[in-house]
């Protein structure tokens, strides 16, 4: 395999021995599967080295979550790939009309390092599903998870279906010279606009799945008890380094104190007293984000944590109060166990506040009042979200999950990644025995009748 021309290498095998059809991708997925659960220890091994995860972390966002789309797949693709017959209009009597599904061809893909596994393989279930052939490049920053991914992939792929490409910055800048047929992208928004340049250079269609502020606006019917546990979850879940974590909290001001006493109440209830020996709790990626995030503390404002060790790369779950939107941590995404609170006097500022940012890629609100909740969904553009809750909406297949504007163009997750991969061709099918003369030249005044009345 020569780097600077995988792109070409798949398209050659893709040309000569055409796309697969839906029962031996169904074997792959099948396959897959099988590899999967037979190295589950090493993946969780790999991502406990490279992370800190817990093993049920590891499980229910990585392996058990891939497991599902694949679940789902498997159930699904015969309907999702059949050639679908649509309704002809009278005018284009006798033909008939179909819409056939068909593979881009060569995908890239790209992923990120803080879920390695999930978020390398949730977009490839379903680039095989849609009958693709992939370049797969995992992130340069989960060494053991890419190289697990290498193995898994390498037991169920022959090099001409899918080349898996570790490494950082020069190879990813390889593989964007060559022209691919789509290219799925997950990182943050600063690099989604190198790959989206690269793309229009082939005009190759582009999914960029991105990052950003995740607003949770905290409305004050709310049940702040189990907004306070489900946030705790929500944020410090892999340490915060999810990119639909909630970023930070507006609050009524009246309602700041309880719910940080809530936060602190749950924060120890998760992970003990002392965090750093909790085997639940992950830690940075490496000394760089550590050093960023590390930046944004104003110890002033600390009100639960705080605590940093950077030999262990740890950073406890620290909540900041009183914290106002031109202090340094509300200026980009923190993508780290740090919560800002922003206590707020009136509900319609807040909101306006919210409006002001880049359309996020999540919102949550918590509230009981069904009147605020609708008209507050209604007001605020996001990707994704939940009432009542944070980051669960992207375990459920049936939920496209993707961003907007700046958090991200194009969405996938069940039939929405079949979709994605997949270009819709468009069919009419005519005979030769039946030939109605009325749209071929020369044009006359019954013609034109004939024409107005069909087409009114
Ligand atoms: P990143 O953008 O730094 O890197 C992502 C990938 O791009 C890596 O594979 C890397 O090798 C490659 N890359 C980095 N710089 C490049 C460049 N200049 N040219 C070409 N390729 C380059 O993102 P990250 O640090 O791995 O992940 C964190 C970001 O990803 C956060 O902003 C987060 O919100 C976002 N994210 C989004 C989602 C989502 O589903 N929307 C999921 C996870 C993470």
């Amino acid at each position: 395999m020569t780097l600077s021309n995988v792109a070409n290498q798949l398209r050659e095998a893709h040309q000569n021995y055409g796309r697969f059809d839906v029962n031996s991708r169904l074997e792959k997925l099948g396959l897959l599967k099988k590899v999967i659960l037979k190295y589950e220890s090493e993946i969780t091994h790999a991502l406990r080295s490279d992370l800190g995860k817990s093993a049920f972390e590891t499980y229910a966002t990585e392996i058990g979550f891939i497991l599902e789309e694949i679940n789902y797949t498997l159930k699904n693709l015969s309907s999702w790939a059949k050639i679908k017959k649509v309704k002809t209009p009278l005018t284009l009597f006798p033909g008939k009309s179909f819409i056939h599904p068909e593979p881009y061809g060569v995908v890239l893909l790209i992923s990120p390092w803080n879920y390695p596994f999930q978020l390398c393989l949730s977009p490839f279930i379903g680039a095989i599903a849609s009958g693709n052939r992939v370049v797969l490049k995992p992130s340069e920053f989960a060494l053991e998870t890419s190289s697990i991914i290498k193995k898994i992939i390498s037991e169920v792929f022959k090099e001409d279906e899918v080349i898996i490409v570790e490494g950082g910055l020069e190879e990813t800048q390889t593989l964007l010279k060559q022209k691919f047929d789509y290219i799925f992208f997950t990182g943050s928004t600063g690099v989604g606009k190198v790959i989206m340049k690269a793309a229009a250079e082939n005009l190759t269609p582009v999914t960029l799945e991105l990052g950003g502020k995740s607003p949770c606006l905290i409305e004050e019917s709310a049940n702040i008890d189990i907004a306070a546990k489900r946030v705790a979850w929500g944020k410090f879940l892999n340490a915060g380094q999810t990119c639909v974590a909630p970023d930070f909290v507006l609050i009524p001001a009246k309602l700041q104190d309880q719910f940080i006493e809530r936060l602190n109440y749950y924060i120890t209830t998760f992970y003990g007293l002392d965090v750093k020996t909790s085997h639940d709790y992950p830690r940075i990626v490496n000394h760089r984000h550590f050093d960023r995030l590390e930046q944004l503390l104003i110890p002033e404002k600390i009100a639960v944590g705080g605590q940093l060790i950077r030999e262990e790369n740890f950073i406890g779950p620290t909540v900041m109060k009183n914290v106002v939107w031109s202090d340094k941590v509300m200026q980009d995404e923190i993508f780290g166990p740090i919560l800002p609170i922003i206590p707020y006097e009136n509900l319609q500022e807040a909101i306006k506040q919210i409006l002001n940012l880049p359309k996020p890629l999540a919102f949550y609100l918590f509230s009981e009042d069904s009147e605020k909740q609708n008209q507050i969904i209604s007001m605020i553009p996001f990707g994704g979200g939940c009432i009542n809750d944070t980051v669960i909406h992207l375990a459920n297949p049936n939920l496209p999950f993707g961003g907007v504007g700046t958090s991200g163009i194009g969405s996938y997750h069940g039939q929405k990644s079949f979709d994605t991969f997949t270009h819709y061709k468009s069919l009419y099918q005519q005979g030769s025995l039946v030939d109605i003369p009325l749209r071929y030249p020369p044009y006359n005044e019954q013609k034109m009748n004939w024409i107005k009345f069909f087409l009114r």
